[in-house]
């Protein structure tokens, strides 16, 4: 038996909260299990009342002040994937590969069902543009159990609540979620989605099919310029053809990383790297002179030793950062855990923040935003952030990699979907909007914190450090009278 809160959110965005004593044990934290409690969300309340889609339920020990505010505050979403409204409409784009419900399951749930055990071939037939939509519930059953409680799970189910109106995902409604997926996917559903029910006011999309894109909604899906290519690879293909520079030397390469800057900078809220998947972010700074070779070699197709490589993408990237820094464009880089399945070596993953600390270092004029709280080395992270003034914070993407540790993290900048399809954003965000109430509600419960200065918190992490470390005002301004050529 336990007490909880249920946080009910109306059409138009107003909050009540409704106390209830003697609910059945199903419904206690205590009844799902730590690993399950965001399960809560949208559950329905003991005694049996339809709760409605838009709610969410509160364990008791929650501060009814703080979770008000929390439910009431818009978030700024510091990373997201999202493609263009218009490319999910068109559904030609090479990541919508079902233009069907499984699309919310696409991305990172996908991986939970592979280490379930799901066989490829049920795995291809459950992605399949061509298994009809309601069929698809056949091949999903026997791994739904195994992954429903998942954080990537929960991020899902929380959509289907939150958007279509469904409470739990089986063969009799399958249908309804098929029939919904279609009602919702229409002209406007970023807006309806990200704004109106997500109360995100702004997202900071880092796209993955070329290096800047130039948003239809420019001021909702703000952009970062991804510096990867860059350095990594390089990618000659990608960066050095819209310049129409010739590549010959590496002088040549660095006014084509100019030209980007020249470009986009003033659009962008910060450039991105996500060149961790393939190495530490220990990035020396080495002098052209020593790499000039090497790029040479590169340029022409011939193989280069593992240290070669390693001197050429370092000093790549420390003129990449530079130019952000001169730009005051902060520098987001992916630490910790990777997603996908079976490729991750922990140990590479473990030098992240004590290279952290070596950038940080090495530049203390950037700014960098350490992303994803390097899980599972959040501690080391923390003491990062805490001893360097140009380290940042992001937990972007770990609420629904592990939303107790992020829950007992919360830093600087909170809520990231980290998405490619726009539906889970929501159910990402709820879970992030629980946790933060939950950690900030046992601070001060603990004596930590005083209410007051939990209240005070809360606009800080949900929205006021993004804006001033994205200069998003100044953004906004300027995207506000974009026009692209
Ligand atoms: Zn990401």
């Amino acid at each position: 038996m336990g007490r909880i809160t249920i946080v009910a959110i109306n059409r138009k965005g107003e909050i009540t909260m409704t106390e209830k004593n003697g609910v059945s044990r199903r419904h206690t934290l205590q009844g799902v299990g730590l690993a399950g409690a965001a399960a809560f969300l949208g559950a329905k309340a003991g005694g049996g009342e339809a709760a409605t889609n838009r709610e969410s339920v509160m364990p008791g020990r929650a501060n009814p002040a703080i979770v008000k505010k929390v439910f009431e505050t818009p978030f700024i979403d510091t990373h997201e994937h999202l493609l263009e409204e218009k490319e999910r409409l068109a559904a030609s784009h090479p990541r919508v590969q079902a233009d069907d419900w499984s699309l919310l399951l696409n991305h990172y749930l996908n991986s939970d069902l592979l280490v379930a055990g799901m066989p490829k071939s049920a795995y291809d037939a459950f992605f399949s543009a061509k298994t009809d939509p309601v069929d698809k519930w056949r091949h999903l059953e026997p791994y739904w159990p195994a992954v429903k409680n998942t954080g990537y799970a929960q991020a899902v189910r929380i959509a289907m609540q939150q958007i279509y109106d469904v409470d739990e995902l089986s063969a009799t409604t399958v249908k309804k979620v098929q029939a919904a997926y279609e009602q919702t996917r229409r002209a406007g559903f970023y807006r309806r989605i990200l704004c109106d029910l997500g109360k995100i006011e702004s997202c900071q999309v880092n796209c993955l099919g070329r290096p800047f894109s130039e948003s239809d909604m420019p001021t909702l899906l703000m952009q970062d310029l991804s510096i990867l290519g860059m350095f990594a690879g390089p990618d000659f293909k990608t960066f050095a053809k819209p310049t129409g520079i010739e590549v010959r030397s590496l002088a040549d390469w660095h006014r084509v990383i100019d030209w980007w800057f020249d470009k986009y900078a003033k659009y962008a809220v910060a450039v991105k790297s996500q060149n961790a998947y393939n190495r530490d972010i220990d990035y020396e700074q080495v002098p052209a002179e020593k790499v000039e070779a090497a790029f040479k070699r590169r340029l022409s197709n011939e193989p280069l030793r593992t240290e070669e490589r390693k001197a050429l993408e370092d000093h790549l990237f420390w003129y990449a950062v530079k130019k952000a820094t001169e730009h005051n464009l902060p520098v987001k880089l992916h630490t910790g855990y990777y997603a996908g399945q079976n490729g991750m070596p922990l140990d590479r993953l473990l030098h992240n923040p004590g290279s952290a600390t070596d950038l940080c270092r090495k530049a203390p004029e950037t700014r960098f935003v350490f992303m994803h709280i390097c899980y599972p080395y959040y501690e080391e992270l923390l003491a990062v952030a805490k001893q360097y003034t140009n380290a940042y914070v992001d937990m972007c993407w770990s609420w629904i990699i592990n939303p107790v540790a992020a829950k007992d993290f919360l830093k600087i900048l909170t809520f990231g979907g980290d998405y490619i399809p726009v539906e889970p954003v929501l159910g990402h965000a709820t879970i992030a909007r629980r946790g933060i109430a939950l950690a900030l509600s046992e601070l001060v419960e603990e004596g930590w914190l005083t209410l007051p200065d939990a209240m005070a918190l809360i606009d800080p992490i949900m929205h006021n450090n993004a804006r001033q470390i994205f200069n998003l005002a100044e953004k906004t301004q300027i995207l506000e009278n974009v026009k692209w050529t």
